[in-house]
């Protein structure tokens, strides 16, 4: 009877302590569980899968013009991904030579350039385990010629001059991205009513 009583208690104590844990983790700032965590991709101490991480997907201008940016955040959405920034705006060169500085000499660069400015781009930031390489699993390659049907990319376009959308294609990439096109106050930390199925996987 007694060693059943400490088993209760210890379970009950074992139990409180989890969940006392997931408040805690809840009710800790998010932008700090995010940051560093999103950067290095790491897991933590309790082992938990990095869920916090985060990629940068646009909407491109062609994309915009051809009422496309309904259906990219429907993906996004039904793959069980958080939105947690989106904004619309004119790209400046100046953003976007940061944005593209690996790409400067090659020389399609200034048709690029002409291309990302000729409208609006509506940016975005998405939340999730493994976002980054799902993302880009789902844009589908660079080149749309080559990219497999059910990609956006695949599905939407056939030019690699128009490919209607961007996603950052590494971690280092999305945070650098998502730095340079996004303030933090842009970013919001908020819980899915369906997180324990879709986030805290
Ligand atoms: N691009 C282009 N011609 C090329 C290669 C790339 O116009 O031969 C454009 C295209 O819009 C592409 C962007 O440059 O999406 C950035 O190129 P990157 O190699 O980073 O491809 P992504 O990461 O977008 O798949
Ligand atoms: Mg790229």
């Amino acid at each position: 009877m007694q060693r059943y009583t400490i088993r209760r208690i210890l379970q009950q104590t074992y139990l409180s302590d989890q969940q006392t844990h997931r408040c805690l983790l809840s009710a800790f700032p998010s932008a700090l569980l995010g940051g560093p965590r999103a950067a290095a991709g790491q897991r933590s101490k309790s082992s938990l899968p990095d869920v916090r991480e985060r990629t940068l997907i646009a909407v491109k201008p062609d994309g915009v013009q051809r009422r496309l940016v309904g259906q990219v955040i429907q993906r996004f959405e039904q793959r069980g991904f958080k939105l947690v920034g989106l904004k619309m705006l004119q790209v400046s060169e100046d953003l976007l030579s940061q944005h593209y500085c690996e790409l400067r000499t090659k020389p399609f660069y200034p048709r690029l350039l002409h291309y990302m400015t000729s409208g609006p781009v509506v940016a975005m930031v998405w939340e999730g385990h493994k976002v980054v390489q799902a993302s880009r699993a789902m844009v589908g390659h660079t080149n749309p010629a080559e990219a497999q049907a059910g990609t956006v990319r695949g599905d939407f376009s056939f030019h690699v001059s128009r490919n209607v959308v961007h996603a950052s294609d590494s971690l280092e990439g999305a945070q650098r991205e998502i730095q340079l096109w996004f303030k933090g106050k842009e970013l919001l930390n908020w819980d899915c009513c369906d997180q324990s199925s879709t986030c805290d996987v």
